[in-house]
């Protein structure tokens, strides 16, 4: 009899702890959640990710009910928890995935020691991500620190292994003792007026499938040319399930590889000879965009290697002379960039979007983020944290490394100089306001060409479009212009 630990692996499939435990054991696998205190601390500020967690654990439970088992609920410390568990079923060993982030790095430490001292037998799988963060090493045997060369690297090492082929089923469970007490499993708490996505494997590998489907129009096919564009549900909106174990990387990476490798043979097949349906796009671009997403999945691998390697970067600037940056850290300007009040539409409906939703497009958190940072001058770990407390998605080396990346003080930053201007990015991809529209409401009627400046409307316009500025709607909280030449200046002074 073994226990399987489940952590930031909430699925069956795929799971190459648990398939492992079941093989091992014939089937004698009581599976089992620990709710730590510490984790449910951090997680008490992020509502939505508590939510998230238990609907994924419910629906854990009900797919193992399916299967002759159930789920085991605990709670206290781990180490005490699953030794308890073990003594009272007669288990004689642990097993679970491992998991990279610094503190669940030290916590498996330590409860592997404890564990083993009380004479159970341990053992962890990789998973997490598709290569092990370890794995891949520059030719002088250093982490990378460059995405280009790092991606050259791990697109190499997917192709030639890291994706094992699926799992045919998995193996039946046991039932689990009776001996193996379990709290009730709590409701998920409701969050009124936040539209999430409902959690659990059960829902990421619907939501998988409907972007791999070759047949949707905004899925993996159309993804490189409409990624960027706001208003459109183009992205797979995977990131929470993703984080939370509930889709395995080599699940979501085999399924865009095989779309991939069907639109590379299309496209070189000569014309006529293919059965498959021919679609508007052609197969090349379909081909390059299912590869575009790929590479977004390794942009995750990247992030997660950097906090493995350098975990200080959870604390400060991974280039340590950008910690000496003079903030302004104004918290009026703060809690107008949080309230999505700057003025600025296209920032203030990012942060609207993560007050509806808990989640925030990818164009959206860059506008957002290079705002707070270079429009506001406030130290970049302010917004950091905002995000933990407020995505449903919110990991730490994935909001690390794109923080990082738009303050210009991480790995592959992108350079000080370059500043986001807020009226051009809104231009650029959400041309007719639709998504400033969406979560803007008070701007609804305002006509397009103003829609991303609104403060250059004439009196009259403003008043043909029921608004005024100043008073429905904020006038811009800072000029851009100036505060794009005082971010410059901050940055020349600590370079
Ligand atoms: P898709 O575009 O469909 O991409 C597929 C998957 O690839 C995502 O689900 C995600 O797992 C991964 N991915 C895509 N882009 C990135 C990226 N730039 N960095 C790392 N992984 C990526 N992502 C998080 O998962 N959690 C975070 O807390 C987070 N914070 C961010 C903060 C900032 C300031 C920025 C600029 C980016 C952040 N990202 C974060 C990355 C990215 O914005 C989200 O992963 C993405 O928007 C999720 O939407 P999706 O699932 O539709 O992504």
């Amino acid at each position: 009899m073994l226990l399987h630990w489940f952590r930031r692996d909430l699925r069956l499939r795929d799971n190459p702890a648990l398939g492992s435990a079941l093989r091992e054991s014939g089937g004698q696998v009581i599976p089992v959640f620990v709710l730590d205190d510490t984790i449910l601390s951090s997680l008490r500020m992020s509502p939505a990710r508590v939510r998230f967690l238990f609907e994924a654990l419910h629906d854990l439970d009900a797919q193992l009910r399916a299967r002759g088992s159930r789920l085991i609920i605990r709670r206290g410390d781990p180490a005490a928890e699953l030794r308890a568990l073990a003594e009272r079923c007669g288990a004689s060993g642990v097993r679970f995935n491992r998991d990279y982030t610094p503190y669940a790095c030290r916590r498996d430490e330590q409860v592997s020691a404890a564990l083993r001292a009380a004479g159970l037998s341990v053992a962890a799988s990789h998973d997490t991500t598709a290569v092990p963060p370890g794995a891949l090493r520059t030719a002088n045997g250093q982490p990378y620190t460059v995405f280009t060369p790092y991606f050259r690297a791990w697109r190499a090492a997917i192709e030639q292994e890291h994706t094992p082929p699926p799992e045919s089923d998995l193996p039946p469970f046991a039932s689990v003792p009776e001996a193996a007490r379990s709290l009730p499993l709590s409701e998920p708490p409701a969050l009124p007026g936040v539209e999430l996505p409902r959690g659990g494997e059960t829902a990421g590998l619907d939501r998988l499938r409907a972007f791999l489907d070759p047949a949707n129009p905004h899925g993996i096919g159309s993804y490189g040319a409409e990624r960027d564009v706001l208003a459109l549900p183009s992205t797979s909106r995977l990131s929470p399930y993703i984080h939370f174990g509930c889709v395995a990387m080599v699940t979501a990476l085999r399924g865009a590889l095989d779309v991939a490798r069907a639109w590379r043979s299309e496209a070189s097949d000569p014309p006529g000879r293919s059965s498959r349906p021919r679609h508007n796009s052609p197969i090349s671009d379909r081909h390059a965009s299912a590869e575009k997403w790929i590479a977004e999945l390794a942009w995750r691998e990247f992030y997660v290697q950097i906090l493995f390697h350098f975990p200080y970067v959870l604390r400060g600037a991974f280039r340590p002379a950008y910690d000496q940056l003079a903030w302004e850290n104004d918290s009026a300007l703060f809690a107008a960039w949080r309230a999505g009040r700057t003025g600025y539409p296209i920032v203030d409906a990012a942060m609207r979007q993560l007050e509806a939703e808990a989640w925030m497009h990818n164009r959206a958190r860059m506008i957002a983020a290079s705002f707070l940072v270079k429009d506001l001058l406030i130290d970049w770990r302010w917004g950091e944290r905002h995000f933990l407390q407020k995505l449903v998605d919110a990991d730490h080396a994935a909001n690390n490394g794109g923080w990082q990346w738009v303050a210009g003080t991480g790995t592959d930053a992108q350079p000080f100089f370059r500043v986001f201007n807020p009226v051009s990015q809104g231009k650029k991809f959400d041309p007719q306001g639709a998504y400033v529209r969406r979560y803007l409401p008070e701007l609804a009627n305002v006509p397009d060409e103003y829609i991303h400046e609104p403060w250059a409307m004439p009196a009259e316009v403003q008043r043909r479009a029921g608004i005024r500025i100043g008073r429905h709607y904020p006038a811009p909280i800072v000029d851009h212009d100036v505060q794009r030449a005082r971010a410059l200046a901050l940055y020349r002074a600590v370079r």
